[in-house]
Protein backbone atom coordinates (compact mmCIF):
# COMPACT_ATOMS: atom_id res chain seq x y z
CA UNK A 1 0.00 0.00 0.00
CA UNK A 2 1.39 3.32 -1.07
CA UNK A 3 0.13 5.82 1.65
CA UNK A 4 0.38 9.65 1.87
CA UNK A 5 0.09 11.57 4.50
CA UNK A 6 -2.06 15.10 3.23
CA UNK A 7 -2.12 17.66 5.85
CA UNK A 8 -5.08 20.80 5.15
CA UNK A 9 -4.71 23.45 7.23
CA UNK A 10 -7.45 26.39 8.50
CA UNK A 11 -7.62 28.27 5.49
CA UNK A 12 -7.07 25.29 3.08
CA UNK A 13 -10.46 24.19 4.33
CA UNK A 14 -12.26 28.03 5.35
CA UNK A 15 -14.53 28.26 2.20
CA UNK A 16 -16.54 26.53 -0.64
CA UNK A 17 -13.69 27.53 -3.16
CA UNK A 18 -10.87 26.69 -1.12
CA UNK A 19 -12.15 23.49 -0.62
CA UNK A 20 -12.34 22.74 -4.03
CA UNK A 21 -9.11 22.85 -4.46
CA UNK A 22 -8.36 20.21 -1.55
CA UNK A 23 -10.37 17.91 -3.44
CA UNK A 24 -8.18 18.62 -6.44
CA UNK A 25 -5.27 17.67 -4.37
CA UNK A 26 -6.81 14.53 -3.02
CA UNK A 27 -7.94 13.80 -6.32
CA UNK A 28 -4.78 13.92 -8.19
CA UNK A 29 -2.85 11.73 -5.88
CA UNK A 30 -5.85 9.18 -5.76
CA UNK A 31 -4.79 9.37 -9.89
CA UNK A 32 -0.93 8.45 -8.46
CA UNK A 33 -2.67 5.69 -6.89
CA UNK A 34 -1.57 6.51 -3.55
CA UNK A 35 -4.26 5.53 -0.38
CA UNK A 36 -4.81 9.07 1.25
CA UNK A 37 -4.93 9.96 4.97
CA UNK A 38 -5.78 13.77 4.89
CA UNK A 39 -5.50 15.58 8.55
CA UNK A 40 -7.82 18.38 8.75
CA UNK A 41 -7.36 21.73 10.61
CA UNK A 42 -10.50 23.76 12.38
CA UNK A 43 -12.17 25.53 9.01
CA UNK A 44 -10.73 29.55 8.41
CA UNK A 45 -8.99 31.83 11.47
CA UNK A 46 -10.42 33.60 14.17
CA UNK A 47 -13.84 35.11 13.70
CA UNK A 48 -14.75 32.15 11.09
CA UNK A 49 -17.95 30.53 12.72
CA UNK A 50 -15.64 26.96 13.79
CA UNK A 51 -12.40 28.02 14.48
CA UNK A 52 -10.32 27.11 17.12
CA UNK A 53 -10.00 31.03 18.41
CA UNK A 54 -13.35 31.05 17.64
CA UNK A 55 -14.47 28.09 20.08
CA UNK A 56 -11.93 29.67 22.52
CA UNK A 57 -14.11 33.04 22.61
CA UNK A 58 -16.89 30.90 23.47
CA UNK A 59 -15.50 30.33 26.80
CA UNK A 60 -13.65 33.62 27.11
CA UNK A 61 -17.29 35.51 27.65
CA UNK A 62 -16.88 33.06 30.88
CA UNK A 63 -13.61 34.53 32.38
CA UNK A 64 -12.49 31.42 30.65
CA UNK A 65 -13.63 29.77 33.77
CA UNK A 66 -13.56 26.36 32.28
CA UNK A 67 -11.70 23.02 33.37
CA UNK A 68 -8.45 22.13 31.01
CA UNK A 69 -9.91 18.78 30.32
CA UNK A 70 -13.41 20.43 29.01
CA UNK A 71 -11.39 23.20 27.70
CA UNK A 72 -9.99 20.74 25.20
CA UNK A 73 -13.01 18.96 24.44
CA UNK A 74 -14.43 21.61 23.01
CA UNK A 75 -11.21 22.94 21.28
CA UNK A 76 -11.81 19.14 19.25
CA UNK A 77 -15.10 20.22 18.40
CA UNK A 78 -13.27 22.22 15.45
CA UNK A 79 -11.51 19.49 13.87
CA UNK A 80 -13.91 16.84 14.06
CA UNK A 81 -16.68 19.49 12.20
CA UNK A 82 -14.13 19.84 9.75
CA UNK A 83 -12.77 16.52 9.22
CA UNK A 84 -17.14 15.43 8.38
CA UNK A 85 -17.66 18.20 6.31
CA UNK A 86 -14.50 17.44 4.28
CA UNK A 87 -16.20 13.70 4.02
CA UNK A 88 -19.36 14.69 2.83
CA UNK A 89 -18.05 16.40 -0.14
CA UNK A 90 -15.79 13.62 -0.78
CA UNK A 91 -18.34 11.02 -0.56
CA UNK A 92 -20.53 13.87 -2.95
CA UNK A 93 -17.56 13.38 -5.18
CA UNK A 94 -17.82 9.76 -5.10
CA UNK A 95 -14.79 9.05 -3.19
CA UNK A 96 -14.82 6.51 -0.72
CA UNK A 97 -13.91 8.06 2.72
CA UNK A 98 -14.32 7.82 6.76
CA UNK A 99 -13.66 10.25 9.64
CA UNK A 100 -11.66 9.24 12.89
CA UNK A 101 -10.57 11.22 15.47
CA UNK A 102 -7.64 11.25 17.66
CA UNK A 103 -8.16 8.83 19.67
CA UNK A 104 -9.69 7.02 17.20
CA UNK A 105 -6.68 7.18 14.59
CA UNK A 106 -4.33 5.75 17.85
CA UNK A 107 -2.89 8.74 19.49
CA UNK A 108 -2.03 7.86 22.82
CA UNK A 109 -1.04 10.95 24.54
CA UNK A 110 -0.34 12.00 28.88
CA UNK A 111 -2.50 14.24 30.21
CA UNK A 112 -0.85 17.62 29.85
CA UNK A 113 -4.46 19.26 28.27
CA UNK A 114 -3.64 22.25 26.01
CA UNK A 115 -0.22 21.06 25.49
CA UNK A 116 -0.53 16.92 25.44
CA UNK A 117 2.98 14.96 24.11
CA UNK A 118 1.93 12.20 22.00
CA UNK A 119 3.06 8.85 23.57
CA UNK A 120 2.33 6.51 21.23
CA UNK A 121 0.63 6.41 17.78
CA UNK A 122 -1.07 2.93 16.54
CA UNK A 123 -1.90 3.31 13.45
CA UNK A 124 -3.80 0.03 12.84
CA UNK A 125 -6.88 1.13 12.57
CA UNK A 126 -6.18 3.82 9.94
CA UNK A 127 -4.92 0.76 8.26
CA UNK A 128 -7.99 -1.14 7.97
CA UNK A 129 -10.06 1.59 7.41
CA UNK A 130 -7.78 2.33 4.20
CA UNK A 131 -8.91 -1.35 2.96
CA UNK A 132 -12.60 -0.30 2.55
CA UNK A 133 -11.65 3.25 1.77
CA UNK A 134 -9.50 5.33 -0.40
CA UNK A 135 -9.10 8.28 2.52
CA UNK A 136 -9.20 8.14 6.00
CA UNK A 137 -9.82 11.66 7.20
CA UNK A 138 -8.38 12.11 10.76
CA UNK A 139 -8.98 15.36 12.73
CA UNK A 140 -5.81 17.10 13.83
CA UNK A 141 -4.23 18.60 17.14
CA UNK A 142 -5.81 15.89 18.97
CA UNK A 143 -5.51 12.66 20.85
CA UNK A 144 -7.02 10.84 24.31
CA UNK A 145 -5.52 9.75 27.62
CA UNK A 146 -4.32 5.97 28.81
CA UNK A 147 -8.51 7.40 30.47
CA UNK A 148 -10.00 7.58 27.07
CA UNK A 149 -9.90 11.93 27.85
CA UNK A 150 -10.10 14.12 24.75
CA UNK A 151 -6.55 15.97 24.45
CA UNK A 152 -5.06 18.61 22.19
CA UNK A 153 -1.40 18.68 21.30
CA UNK A 154 -0.84 22.42 21.60
CA UNK A 155 -1.76 25.28 19.15
CA UNK A 156 -0.82 24.44 16.17
CA UNK A 157 -0.82 21.16 16.46
CA UNK A 158 -2.10 19.27 13.68
CA UNK A 159 0.87 19.90 11.69
CA UNK A 160 2.08 17.62 14.83
CA UNK A 161 -0.66 15.15 13.98
CA UNK A 162 0.38 14.97 10.01
CA UNK A 163 4.02 13.86 10.75
CA UNK A 164 3.09 11.39 13.75
CA UNK A 165 1.30 9.69 11.63
CA UNK A 166 3.40 9.57 8.51
CA UNK A 167 5.73 8.04 10.73
CA UNK A 168 3.92 5.24 12.41
CA UNK A 169 2.58 4.46 8.94
CA UNK A 170 5.33 4.45 6.83
CA UNK A 171 4.12 7.23 4.40
CA UNK A 172 6.16 8.28 1.58
CA UNK A 173 5.55 11.87 1.60
CA UNK A 174 3.79 14.26 4.09
CA UNK A 175 1.84 16.85 2.19
CA UNK A 176 1.64 19.63 4.48
CA UNK A 177 -1.05 22.24 2.06
CA UNK A 178 -0.74 25.69 3.82
CA UNK A 179 -1.72 29.49 2.01
CA UNK A 180 1.85 30.19 1.37
CA UNK A 181 4.32 29.17 -1.50
CA UNK A 182 6.30 26.58 0.97
CA UNK A 183 9.19 28.09 3.22
CA UNK A 184 10.51 31.28 2.00
CA UNK A 185 13.16 32.79 2.77
CA UNK A 186 11.88 35.69 4.99
CA UNK A 187 8.78 37.07 6.18
CA UNK A 188 7.32 38.10 2.90
CA UNK A 189 5.88 41.08 5.06
CA UNK A 190 9.11 41.86 6.06
CA UNK A 191 11.03 41.51 3.15
CA UNK A 192 9.83 42.30 -0.29
CA UNK A 193 12.16 39.68 -2.15
CA UNK A 194 11.79 36.69 -0.33
CA UNK A 195 11.75 33.73 -2.19
CA UNK A 196 10.42 30.49 -2.05
CA UNK A 197 13.10 27.56 -1.35
CA UNK A 198 13.05 24.30 -3.39
CA UNK A 199 14.73 22.49 -0.47
CA UNK A 200 15.58 22.55 3.32
CA UNK A 201 17.15 20.34 5.37
CA UNK A 202 15.25 19.24 8.81
CA UNK A 203 18.24 21.31 10.45
CA UNK A 204 17.52 24.30 8.77
CA UNK A 205 13.67 24.22 9.24
CA UNK A 206 13.59 23.14 12.06
CA UNK A 207 15.93 26.66 13.50
CA UNK A 208 13.19 28.86 10.98
CA UNK A 209 10.21 27.27 12.78
CA UNK A 210 12.25 27.53 16.46
CA UNK A 211 13.35 31.08 15.24
CA UNK A 212 9.92 32.30 14.68
CA UNK A 213 8.75 31.24 10.52
CA UNK A 214 5.30 30.28 11.44
CA UNK A 215 5.14 28.16 8.42
CA UNK A 216 5.30 24.40 10.10
CA UNK A 217 5.31 23.70 13.84
CA UNK A 218 9.01 23.30 14.81
CA UNK A 219 7.21 19.45 16.82
CA UNK A 220 6.16 17.73 13.16
CA UNK A 221 10.01 18.97 12.29
CA UNK A 222 11.18 17.05 14.54
CA UNK A 223 9.15 13.80 14.58
CA UNK A 224 9.49 13.83 10.42
CA UNK A 225 13.35 14.36 11.48
CA UNK A 226 13.45 11.10 13.50
CA UNK A 227 11.23 9.42 11.63
CA UNK A 228 13.43 10.08 8.53
CA UNK A 229 9.88 11.06 6.57
CA UNK A 230 10.36 13.42 3.89
CA UNK A 231 7.88 16.51 4.39
CA UNK A 232 6.87 19.39 1.43
CA UNK A 233 5.12 22.25 2.55
CA UNK A 234 3.29 23.88 -0.22
CA UNK A 235 0.43 25.82 -1.43
CA UNK A 236 -3.01 24.66 -1.68
CA UNK A 237 -4.46 27.38 -4.29
CA UNK A 238 -1.72 26.48 -6.66
CA UNK A 239 -0.26 23.32 -8.37
CA UNK A 240 3.65 24.35 -7.42
CA UNK A 241 5.33 21.83 -5.36
CA UNK A 242 6.51 24.03 -2.75
CA UNK A 243 9.87 23.46 -0.24
CA UNK A 244 10.43 19.96 0.14
CA UNK A 245 11.99 18.88 3.70
CA UNK A 246 14.26 16.17 4.09
CA UNK A 247 18.23 15.08 4.63
CA UNK A 248 20.76 17.71 3.25
CA UNK A 249 22.01 14.61 1.19
CA UNK A 250 18.80 14.38 -0.44
CA UNK A 251 19.88 18.03 -2.09
CA UNK A 252 23.52 17.96 -2.71
CA UNK A 253 25.09 18.36 -5.92
CA UNK A 254 24.88 14.64 -7.39
CA UNK A 255 28.61 15.43 -8.81
CA UNK A 256 30.47 17.25 -6.28
CA UNK A 257 28.53 16.21 -3.58
CA UNK A 258 28.93 20.19 -2.27
CA UNK A 259 25.50 22.29 -1.40
CA UNK A 260 25.65 25.31 -3.41
CA UNK A 261 24.12 27.75 -0.53
CA UNK A 262 25.14 28.81 2.75
CA UNK A 263 22.89 31.05 3.80
CA UNK A 264 19.23 29.47 3.76
CA UNK A 265 16.99 32.54 5.59
CA UNK A 266 16.48 34.66 7.93
CA UNK A 267 14.25 35.10 10.72
CA UNK A 268 13.24 36.66 13.87
CA UNK A 269 11.51 36.70 17.22
CA UNK A 270 10.01 39.65 18.84
CA UNK A 271 9.64 41.61 21.75
CA UNK A 272 12.07 40.26 23.92
CA UNK A 273 14.01 41.90 27.06
CA UNK A 274 17.63 41.92 27.50
CA UNK A 275 18.44 41.42 31.29
CA UNK A 276 22.21 41.89 32.42
CA UNK A 277 23.45 40.87 36.03
CA UNK A 278 26.56 41.83 37.59
CA UNK A 279 28.32 40.42 40.56
CA UNK A 280 28.56 44.01 42.74
CA UNK A 281 31.82 43.19 43.97
CA UNK A 282 33.01 41.23 41.24
CA UNK A 283 33.14 37.73 43.54
CA UNK A 284 29.70 36.34 43.69
CA UNK A 285 30.56 32.54 42.67
CA UNK A 286 27.02 31.66 42.81
CA UNK A 287 25.60 34.52 40.88
CA UNK A 288 25.03 32.28 37.73
CA UNK A 289 23.32 28.88 40.00
CA UNK A 290 21.22 31.54 41.53
CA UNK A 291 19.93 33.42 38.68
CA UNK A 292 18.88 30.43 36.40
CA UNK A 293 18.03 28.41 39.58
CA UNK A 294 15.28 30.85 40.42
CA UNK A 295 14.50 32.05 36.67
CA UNK A 296 13.68 27.87 36.47
CA UNK A 297 11.62 27.96 39.40
CA UNK A 298 9.22 30.38 38.36
CA UNK A 299 8.82 29.06 35.21
CA UNK A 300 10.52 31.94 33.18
CA UNK A 301 11.78 30.52 29.86
CA UNK A 302 15.33 32.13 29.25
CA UNK A 303 17.37 32.41 25.83
CA UNK A 304 20.29 33.63 24.63
CA UNK A 305 22.30 33.07 27.57
CA UNK A 306 26.10 34.53 27.89
CA UNK A 307 27.66 33.38 31.44
CA UNK A 308 30.69 35.53 31.79
CA UNK A 309 32.86 34.82 34.80
CA UNK A 310 31.29 37.92 36.86
CA UNK A 311 28.04 37.86 35.60
CA UNK A 312 25.17 36.47 33.18
CA UNK A 313 23.45 38.51 30.20
CA UNK A 314 20.45 36.03 28.40
CA UNK A 315 16.81 37.57 27.26
CA UNK A 316 13.40 36.76 28.30
CA UNK A 317 9.75 37.53 26.31
CA UNK A 318 9.32 41.14 27.23
CA UNK A 319 5.91 39.56 28.74
CA UNK A 320 7.80 37.94 31.75
CA UNK A 321 10.54 40.41 32.12
CA UNK A 322 8.90 42.63 34.93
CA UNK A 323 8.62 39.63 36.43
CA UNK A 324 11.73 38.30 35.91
CA UNK A 325 13.45 41.85 37.14
CA UNK A 326 11.34 41.73 40.68
CA UNK A 327 12.72 38.07 41.35
CA UNK A 328 16.36 39.51 40.65
CA UNK A 329 16.02 42.28 43.07
CA UNK A 330 14.49 40.09 45.48
CA UNK A 331 17.34 37.82 45.61
CA UNK A 332 19.80 40.99 45.96
CA UNK A 333 20.78 41.77 42.65
CA UNK A 334 20.87 45.18 40.67
CA UNK A 335 19.68 43.34 36.74
CA UNK A 336 20.16 46.01 33.95
CA UNK A 337 16.44 45.68 31.22
CA UNK A 338 16.18 46.85 28.09
CA UNK A 339 13.06 45.60 26.46
CA UNK A 340 11.42 45.65 23.58
CA UNK A 341 14.73 43.98 21.74
CA UNK A 342 14.13 41.11 18.56
CA UNK A 343 15.82 38.42 17.95
CA UNK A 344 17.00 37.90 14.28
CA UNK A 345 18.99 34.76 13.13
CA UNK A 346 20.92 33.67 9.98
CA UNK A 347 20.38 29.99 9.46
CA UNK A 348 22.35 27.82 6.50
CA UNK A 349 23.17 23.79 7.03
CA UNK A 350 26.35 25.21 5.18
CA UNK A 351 27.99 27.60 7.36
CA UNK A 352 29.28 25.88 9.59
CA UNK A 353 33.49 26.32 9.32
CA UNK A 354 32.78 28.58 6.59
CA UNK A 355 35.09 31.63 6.97
CA UNK A 356 33.36 35.10 6.82
CA UNK A 357 29.67 34.72 7.74
CA UNK A 358 29.48 36.57 11.18
CA UNK A 359 31.97 39.62 9.24
CA UNK A 360 29.37 39.97 6.14
CA UNK A 361 26.45 40.02 9.15
CA UNK A 362 28.25 42.88 10.88
CA UNK A 363 29.15 44.25 7.56
CA UNK A 364 25.41 44.53 6.87
CA UNK A 365 24.05 45.86 10.08
CA UNK A 366 26.73 48.37 10.65
CA UNK A 367 25.95 49.90 7.17
CA UNK A 368 23.00 50.34 7.93
CA UNK A 369 24.17 51.94 11.47
CA UNK A 370 22.23 48.95 13.65
CA UNK A 371 23.79 48.25 16.84
CA UNK A 372 24.44 44.75 17.69
CA UNK A 373 23.32 44.00 21.55
CA UNK A 374 24.48 40.61 21.71
CA UNK A 375 25.18 37.40 19.49
CA UNK A 376 25.31 33.71 19.55
CA UNK A 377 25.75 30.91 17.31
CA UNK A 378 25.78 27.40 16.43
CA UNK A 379 26.57 25.06 13.59
CA UNK A 380 23.63 26.11 11.27
CA UNK A 381 22.51 29.60 13.03
CA UNK A 382 24.06 33.04 13.96
CA UNK A 383 21.54 35.00 16.12
CA UNK A 384 21.90 38.86 17.43
CA UNK A 385 20.11 40.69 19.62
CA UNK A 386 18.94 44.56 18.03
CA UNK A 387 16.62 46.82 19.13
CA UNK A 388 12.80 46.63 17.80
CA UNK A 389 12.66 49.82 16.00
CA UNK A 390 15.87 48.10 14.05
CA UNK A 391 14.33 44.72 13.33
CA UNK A 392 13.01 45.13 9.76
CA UNK A 393 15.90 47.16 8.42
CA UNK A 394 18.72 44.73 9.50
CA UNK A 395 16.59 41.48 8.68
CA UNK A 396 16.43 43.44 4.72
CA UNK A 397 19.61 44.10 5.37
CA UNK A 398 20.73 40.50 5.91
CA UNK A 399 18.58 39.49 3.26
CA UNK A 400 20.25 41.49 0.73
CA UNK A 401 23.89 40.96 2.05
CA UNK A 402 23.71 37.39 1.51
CA UNK A 403 21.74 37.85 -1.73
CA UNK A 404 18.90 35.76 -0.95
CA UNK A 405 16.65 37.16 -3.60
CA UNK A 406 18.62 35.06 -6.51
N1 LIG B 1 -6.80 24.22 14.99
C1 LIG B 1 -5.65 24.19 15.84
C2 LIG B 1 -5.09 25.59 16.04
O1 LIG B 1 -5.63 26.54 15.50
C3 LIG B 1 -4.60 23.25 15.33
C4 LIG B 1 -3.98 23.61 14.01
O2 LIG B 1 -4.54 24.41 13.26
O3 LIG B 1 -2.93 23.09 13.69
O4 LIG B 1 -4.14 25.75 16.73
MG1 LIG C 1 -1.78 25.48 11.58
Amino acid sequence: MRILVQKFGGTSLSSEKAREHVVRHIKRELDQNYKLVVVVSAMGRKGDPYATDTLLDLVAQNGNAIPPRERDLLLCCGEIISAATLCSILQHELISSTVLTGAQAGFLTDDHYGNARILNVDPSRIIRELEYNDVVIVTGFQGQTEKGDFTTLGRGGSDTSATALGAALHAEMVDIYTDVEGVLTADPRIVEDAKPLAYVSYTEISNMAHQGAKVIHPRAVEIAMQSQIPVRVRSTFTESEGTLITQPEGFKDVQTGIIDRFVTGVAYVSNVTQITVESQDGEDHHLQLKVFKAMAENDISVDFINVTPTGAVYTVFDSDSEKAISILQQLGFKPKSLSGCAKVSVIGGGINGVPGIMAKIVEALTEQDIQILQSADSNTTIWVLVKKEDMVQALRALHAKFELHR
